[in-house]
């Protein structure tokens, strides 16, 4: 009809601003580079993109507790049952992949040939182990205080130290504009020492405990009858809300990406710093999160539902975009979320349900990157590693992508995990330190398009408790 038509229409303009964006911020980029702005400058001029930035992450705590509220209450237990146990064999099975894929490329193309005294280093790094690292893990999920867990939080167990670190955003830090070598050195250092966000932390907040609280508490109001219809229709319409100033911030979000992008490019430190070692590994992880994204997670897919992943894809391009230029996972759930429901039409109910848990633990770019990641620094330290080791690695990776945050660098942190299991230098972090903010972007990008693609895997799978939920409610739970 032409309702279809103009909103056809009107979606493509979104996407095809959305991609302009990316290719004007690119060349504003490199035309202004030569200028060498200072740092002050710099942050200015990317001012446009950290609004950007700060807008999302304003609506991700709110989004991630009334989706996941409304989204357990929406579904029976069986159901939700069911479902929780698809999403986690899909998330499971997904990361092990990408961890494989990761291993397998970096052997095969082996970019740490030669030594590594020849490579250039930046910062250091904090000792955490992974037995620290898990137990931290599993702490959170707990959250004593959930106003607490609500709040910025930098404290860490390890090594007995406790930190709290005032920072008005990720971005402004992890992201610090790197002016000069001594200032580099400084904020790396500060970054790597004493900022160790707290894993399965979202913005520093602890995203994990709010995600158990949130299911749990869905879980009991979903069972509640009578009794929990307010506090049922108080999520629902919460969440409807924040969905809302989503589709607001969406406008605004080209511009923000056009600036994010523009002003990293303006930012970044010279390639000429580049060595050979370090360019043929990020040749080597750009391969191997290629595999994964573009032959394995849409195979996957075809697979399991018989549609064609590419349509699924195009409905997701903000959505990869944003990823591209926020590189945080969770940033991105706004416009994920939106993409997928108004899109590519996901059920709401598995939207709700799978997307905040599979921007926290579901990260298949992370883990393939820091299974690549640990057995190049193997490679440029002439460590032979034996297959135990190498199977180390691949579980180490995976609970460190679990753990990692879904915000900048997280990855680069939890990297400290996968190295100490086999007993690499975690001071060796520091190589490839110079090219992770790009394959930060990358991998997360990645990430999101795994978290995606597994909510239309589980809704394929999950149509008949879905379809009886309906028949069972006359589907007034959930307008559709
Ligand atoms: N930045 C990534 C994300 O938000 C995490 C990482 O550093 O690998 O998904």
């Amino acid at each position: 009809t032409k309702e279809d038509v103009k909103s056809y229409l009107f979606r493509n303009a979104f996407v095809l601003l959305t991609v302009t964006a990316v290719i004007v911020g690119t060349i504003l980029g490199f035309t202004l580079r030569p200028y060498k702005m200072s740092y002050r400058e710099v942050k200015y001029f990317s001012f446009p993109g950290e609004l950007l930035m700060r807008m999302l992450q304003m609506l991700v705590l709110p989004l991630i507790i009334s989706s996941l509220v409304t989204g357990m209450a929406a579904l029976d237990s069986k159901a939700s049952g069911k479902m929780g146990m698809r999403a986690v064999v899909y998330y499971m099975t997904t990361t092990i992949i990408a961890v494989v894929i990761g291993i397998i490329i970096v052997i095969i193309i082996h970019p740490g040939k030669g030594s590594k005294e020849n490579m250039h280093r930046e910062g250091k790094i904090v000792q955490v182990t992974a037995a620290d690292a898990f137990l931290d893990l599993i702490r959170n999920m707990f959250p004593p205080n959930l106003v607490e867990a609500c709040f910025k939080q930098f404290k860490t167990n390890y090594e007995k130290r406790s930190f709290t670190v005032p920072i008005q955003s990720n971005e402004t830090l992890l992201g610090a504009v790197i002016n000069n070598v001594s200032e580099a050195m400084e904020t790396l250092t500060r970054i790597t020492e004493e900022l160790v966000p707290v894993p399965g932390s979202v913005n520093g907040v602890n995203a994990l405990g709010l995600v158990v609280f949130s299911m749990c508490f869905g879980f009991v109001i979903g069972n509640m009858k009578e009794q929990g219809q307010a506090l049922r229709e108080f999520f629902d319409s919460l969440n409807e809300a924040i969905m809302r100033l989503v589709a607001v911030i969406m406008w605004y979000a080209p511009l923000g990406i056009l600036f994010l992008i523009a002003g990293k490019i303006v930012e970044m430190e010279d390639m000429g710093v580049i060595g050979g070692q370090l360019a043929m590994y990020t040749v080597t992880v750009i391969v191997g999160l290629l595999i994964h994204a573009v032959i394995v997670l849409p195979l996957l897919y075809f697979l399991v539902t018989r549609k064609n992943p590419w349509v699924f894809i195009g409905g997701l391009l903000q959505a990869l975009i944003t990823a591209l230029g926020t590189s945080s996972s969770s940033a991105t759930l706004p416009i994920t979320f939106k993409c997928l429901e108004e899109n590519n039409g996901v059920d709401k109910r598995v939207t709700r349900f799978v997307l905040p848990v599979g921007a926290t633990i579901n990260m298949d770019g992370t883990a393939l990157y820091e299974a690549l990641a640990a057995i190049f620094i193997a490679q440029v330290n002439n460590f032979d590693l034996n297959f135990g080791q190498i199977i180390t690695i691949s579980i180490t990776a995976t609970a460190a992508s679990i753990g990692a945050a879904g915000i900048p660098q997280a990855g680069l942190v939890t990297m400290v995990i996968v190295l100490t299991s086999v007993g690499l230098p975690t001071d060796d972090i520091t190589l490839i330190i110079a090219v992770d903010w790009f394959l930060d972007r990358l991998r997360t990008t990645t990430n999101v398009l795994g978290d995606s693609l597994g909510a239309g895997i589980v809704e394929h799978l999950s149509r008949h408790e879905l379809k009886n939920r309906d028949v069972e409610m006359g589907n007034s739970v959930i307008e559709e």
